[in-house]
């Protein structure tokens, strides 16, 4: 798997991600206990936490809408968190994974490989031989 140095600034994000988390957190009906953030190509951090109903959206769905609905659709890194998670981080689900893909496929991802160990690598990576968006807007793979 192809592997990208962890910078303090990666870290940072991981602490963003905390952060939405933490702000989520108010007594209620819902239970937020994913959060996340994304940093797009000019340096701009969106952030989302999963949203729990019958259906339900992951983080990074949210956090995806939240820079799509800015004018945002170039992105760098993405991390989501959990405080149960291997180091604390939340591998993005397949679904998620698939999203990205599709949103952009040259996102770096942070999460914990099976030392936990805090690892950043490529959504591509992540789900080989996935399908991916043709400039016609058609998905193939
Ligand atoms: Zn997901």
């Amino acid at each position: 798997m192809r592997r990208f140095e962890v910078t303090e600034e990666d870290k940072n994000l991981i602490a963003e991600a905390y952060s939405a988390l933490e702000k989520a957190r108010v007594p209620g009906n819902f239970f937020h206990t994913v959060g996340c953030c994304l940093k797009a190509k000019d340096g701009t951090l969106y952030h989302g936490v999963n949203c729990d109903c019958i259906h339900g959206s992951c983080a990074e769905f949210i956090a995806v809408g939240a820079a799509v609905s800015d004018g945002c659709h170039e992105f760098d890194t993405i991390v989501s968190v959990h405080p149960d998670g291997p180091a604390g981080l939340f591998s993005p689900c397949g679904n998620c994974r698939q999203m990205l893909m599709e949103y952009s496929p040259d996102i770096k991802v942070i999460l914990a490989d099976e030392n936990n160990e805090i690892i950043k690598t490529t959504v591509s990576e992540l789900l080989p031989l996935a399908w991916t968006r043709l400039p016609t807007g058609d998905l193939m793979h």
